[in-house]
């Protein structure tokens, strides 16, 4: 294994968030992410009895600790192959046949940008208020589009929109695919699993990243309207601010990252005692979201009864009305409920309402004024074609001989 090297102090640190959730249907989150500056992927689990998250969760450690420093897809590539080799040979010791993951990770590097990609998670690139799909799925619906046989409409409702035609865990020779980008300060990277790109719309996901400043808060704008549209399968997204190239850098703030290390170390700390925390307190206590009357309640416990004795009860009336929500979030409060971990999340969830319903008033207000504006964003974006840098370089070889795991995410 290589030394692990320090972080390179030439650049600025790039701002992300990023947000995993089990969904509404599924037993099991088989999803795995990693955030591992300049390293950050997303993995798709997949194979009973949790083996999914065995596989993922080895993809992405394997990855992170093959200690990438630079957007080099070569060296990009021979950790994915690592990474391949390490769920191949889990799966051969643990006989879990069928194990496998899929996996697409960024390395970041200023303006550079190296992506390496195998199965149905996705990278897009937000630029200049467009989005764009910077990944290939390997997939049957892909394949099916591709040839068209069937439209993007009825690929999202196929029987076998799940199924992946490359994976990590089977294929010693499996080859990622390959793609190497020049991005621009104040570009977007969304990395994401299929959880959320098969509940949402392209468009869909493109408003909440133009609109969203705060990338933690997009990621988890993103993961509620893939729970709130339905949230099938598990969700994973990471959403990454491209700060770009640093232009001065003195001594004082290299010696300064050191200190921040410390921090980090830290805050690392702190974040583990936290999960720990948070491990005990949802035994102790889970709890809801519903509407009630147009308005958001809480209600702590779960929403069931054995013997008739009822086994939540409400904690409070918020002052979040259900129309001022985004219509996806309203009808699933209204029709249903939204769980979450702990009292505390779900206070949390409804804090994020109300910043979400401020941000809204302030956008409509300054949109009033907009016309006068010197056309930012989405704007002056579709007719600057040749200043968009972000044209991936393609697919890198080896792509319809690839193995047909035909495993499903
Ligand atoms: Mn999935």
């Amino acid at each position: 294994m290589p030394s692990r090297p320090r972080v390179n102090s030439n650049r600025r640190q790039n701002s992300f968030g990023s947000r995993t959730d089990i969904g509404c249907v599924r037993e099991h989150n088989e999803d795995s992410l990693i955030v591992a500056p300049p390293l950050y992927a997303v993995a798709d689990g997949m194979g009973g009895h949790a083996a999914g998250e065995v596989a993922s969760e080895i993809a992405v450690r394997t990855l992170a600790d093959m200690g990438l420093t630079s957007a080099d897809t070569m060296d990009l590539a021979n950790a994915v192959i690592e990474a391949n080799h390490a769920v191949i040979t889990a799966a051969r010791k643990k006989g879990r046949a069928g194990m496998g993951t899929t996996l697409t990770a960024a390395v970041i590097e200023g303006e550079r940008l190296a992506i390496a990609q195998v199965g149905d998670s996705r990278a897009y690139l937000l630029h200049q208020g467009v989005m764009q799909q910077l990944t290939r799925d390997h997939s049957l619906m892909a394949d099916m589009i591709e040839a068209g046989q069937i439209t993007e409409e009825e690929a999202r409702v196929h029987p076998k929109r799940s199924v992946i035609t490359r994976a990590l865990g089977s294929d010693p020779g499996m080859q990622p695919d390959l793609y190497e980008l020049n991005v621009a300060a104040g570009d977007r990277l969304l990395l994401c699993s299929d959880g959320l790109s098969t509940m949402l719309e392209d468009d869909q996901i493109e408003n909440i990243l133009i609109r969203t400043r705060d990338p933690q808060r997009a990621a988890s704008i993103l993961v509620n309207e893939a729970i709130a549209a339905g949230g099938h399968d598990n969700i994973t997204v990471i959403v990454l601010d491209i700060e770009g190239n640093a232009e001065r850098e003195t001594r004082k703030t290299v010696r300064k990252s050191r200190w921040g290390a410390v921090l980090v170390a830290l805050l690392v700390a702190a974040v583990v005692a936290a999960i720990g925390y948070g491990a005990y307190t949802y035994t102790q206590s889970t709890a809801y979201l519903t509407a009630e009357n147009g308005k958001v309640v809480i209600y702590q416990g779960v929403p069931d009864s054995v013997l008739g004795i009822e086994l939540s009860h409400l904690n409070r009336v918020t002052d979040v009305s259900t129309s001022q929500l985004q219509p996806g979030i309203a009808k699933r409060l209204e029709e249903g409920i939204i769980r979450v971990d702990s009292l505390e999340a779900a206070e949390a969830l409804v804090e994020e309402y109300q910043e979400e319903i401020a941000e809204e008033a302030k956008s409509d207000s300054s949109a009033s004024a907009d016309s006068s504006a010197s056309g930012n964003a989405s704007g002056s974006a579709g007719t600057s074609g040749s200043g968009n840098s972000a044209n991936a370089a393609g697919p890198s070889a080896t792509d319809s001989t690839a193995n047909a795991s035909g495993g499903t995410t």
